[in-house]
C-alpha cells in the first residue's frame, strides 16, 4: 500500500493548477517554548513550510505576481507568502528564516501599531494575563470571570478577543480601557515593527502592503471610517517607505461578512492595485479578482498534511477560514 506522504504528494503534483496564484497567509511565529499571547506557529515548523513551499512553489511578492499575471508571463505554480498585522517577530524571525530560504513575501501592517507597539487584540490578552498574581477573578461588564491560573487566564483572552473583535474601534477601543482599568494593567510592551525594521526589510526585497490603521471590521464602520482606515494606511506606509504602496489586506477577510463591494471600491478609489482576502482559494484570474484574491491558511506541521491542507484549500471557492 503506498504511504500517505507519497500518495498526498502524487495528489498535489497531479492537481495542483498549472496557472493559479497561491496565496498563502501566516501571523504570529515564535521560538518553541516561548510564550505568547496569541497563537504562533514555531519557528521550526515555519521553516519546515518554507523548505516545502520552495519545493513546489515559485514564490514572488505579490506586486511581482500581479505585474507578471498582467503581462502574461506568471509562472507554472507561482505563490505568494503573506504575513499580516505587523509584529515584531515578522522581523526577529519571519525575514530571517526567509533569507535563510532564499524566499520573499509580503507583509501586511496595520500601521496603528507602529505607533502604539502593539494592537488591540495583545493589549487585551496583556491586560488579562499580566493581573496582578493575587487577582483570582475579574469582574468585566458585570459578569465575574476566573483567572486564578495561566491557563484560564489564557482562555479568557481568548474569549475576550472573539467577543470583542465584532465591535466598532470606537466601542473597542472603550471595552479595551475598561478591561485595562479591571485588572490595573496599563502598560504596553512594545511588540510591533519598528520603522527602521520595516526599512531594512524593504531594502531587502520583502514587499510592504496596508491592512488598515486599527484593524475593523469595515463592515461595521460608517463609510467615511472605513475609507479613512484604507487611505491612511497607505499613506502611513508610504511615508515610512518612500515608495508607492500598492496592495491591501482586508482586516478579519471575509468577503461578505467583513467587508463587501462597497469596500473593494474604496480600495480601488484609494489607488492600490491589489487586495487580499481570507477567502479560501486559489487564483485562476488575477486580473479579474484583483480586488478580492484568495489566500490559504498552511498551519499544519507535517509535509503531507500541509501539501493536503494546500490542496483541499485551493481547491474551494469560499469557506469559514478564520482571518485577522
Ligand atoms: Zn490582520
Amino acid at each position: 500500500m503506498m504511504p500517505f506522504f507519497l500518495k498526498c504528494t502524487q495528489q498535489f503534483m497531479s492537481k495542483r493548477s498549472e496557472n493559479a496564484l497561491t496565496i498563502l497567509t501566516y501571523h504570529r511565529v515564535a521560538p518553541e517554548g516561548q510564550i505568547t499571547y496569541l497563537p504562533a506557529l514555531s519557528t521550526e515548523a515555519f521553516s519546515r513550510q518554507l523548505a516545502w513551499i520552495k519545493r513546489y512553489y515559485q514564490v514572488l511578492t505579490l506586486a511581482d505576481a500581479g505585474r507578471m499575471a498582467a503581462e502574461g508571463q506568471l509562472p507554472e505554480h507561482a505563490a505568494v507568502i503573506t504575513v499580516d498585522d505587523g509584529y515584531d517577530d515578522c522581523f526577529h524571525y519571519i525575514f530571517p528564516l526567509l533569507q535563510q530560504h532564499g524566499l520573499c513575501a509580503t507583509f501586511f501592517i496595520t500601521t496603528a501599531g507602529l505607533e502604539q507597539g502593539q494592537l488591540w487584540e495583545e493589549q487585551i490578552a496583556e491586560a488579562i494575563i499580566d493581573a496582578p498574581l493575587d487577582c483570582q477573578q475579574l469582574r468585566f461588564n458585570t459578569t465575574d470571570y476566573p483567572v486564578h491560573t495561566f491557563a484560564t487566564r489564557l482562555r479568557l483572552a481568548k474569549t475576550m478577543i472573539d467577543k470583542l473583535k465584532y465591535l466598532t474601534i470606537e466601542q473597542r477601543e472603550q471595552q479595551v480601557a475598561s478591561l485595562r482599568q479591571a485588572t490595573g494593567v496599563r502598560h504596553s510592551s512594545r511588540q510591533f515593527l519598528q520603522p527602521e525594521q520595516i526599512r531594512q526589510m524593504a531594502k531587502a526585497g520583502m514587499e510592504f502592503g496596508a491592512h488598515s490603521v486599527h484593524h475593523p471590521i469595515l463592515m461595521l464602520e460608517q463609510d467615511a471610517v472605513a475609507e479613512q482606515e484604507i487611505r491612511r494606511s497607505k499613506h502611513q506606509l508610504e511615508q515610512l517607505l518612500q515608495q508607492e504602496v500598492i496592495s491591501f489586506a482586508y482586516p478579519n477577510g471575509q468577503y461578505g461578512r467583513d467587508f463587501d463591494d462597497h469596500h473593494i471600491a474604496m480600495v480601488k478609489q484609494a489607488g492600490f492595485r491589489y487586495a487580499v482576502s481570507t477567502v479560501p482559494g486559489s487564483n485562476t484570474d488575477i486580473n479579474s479578482q484583483a480586488f478580492c484574491l484568495h489566500r490559504v491558511s498552511p498551519w499544519p506541521t507535517s509535509q503531507s498534511r500541509f501539501m493536503l491542507s494546500l490542496l483541499r484549500s485551493t481547491q474551494r471557492d469560499a469557506g469559514g477560514s478564520n482571518g485577522y
